[in-house]
């Protein structure tokens, strides 16, 4: 009897660790998913608009050369990803090539 609950207990703690392990994979994964399903961000929006949000960073004023959404701190889109979800605009995806002014160097 003392063996079984051994067992069982040393089950429960492998599932535990086991899961507590594939958690980030599992969020990464319904991220991912999400930011496909995410509407593309337009210059129309009204917070876009506030924040000069461009699709296309090379039309941007007052960008830093080389700055783009791809390279962004608040881009979570998977990396060579066309477009994927950003933090300052929930709900929505911004085009990897996009711009904004509220662009921060993704750290190295
Ligand atoms: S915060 Fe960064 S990722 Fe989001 S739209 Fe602006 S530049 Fe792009």
């Amino acid at each position: 009897m003392k063996a079984d609950f051994r067992t069982s207990r040393r089950q429960l703690l492998k599932v535990v660790v086991l899961g507590t392990a594939l958690a980030p994979l599992v969020d990464l994964g319904m991220r991912t998913a999400m930011a496909a399903d995410a509407p593309l961000l337009t210059e129309d929006d009204p917070t876009a608009k506030a924040l000069k949000y461009v699709p296309d960073a090379s039309k941007a004023t007052g960008a830093k050369p080389g700055s783009k959404c791809a390279n962004c701190n608040f881009f979570q889109g998977a990396p060579g990803a066309n477009a994927g979800p950003c933090q300052i605009f929930p709900g929505k995806a911004v085009k990897a090539a996009g711009w904004c002014v509220s662009w921060a160097a993704k750290p190295n």
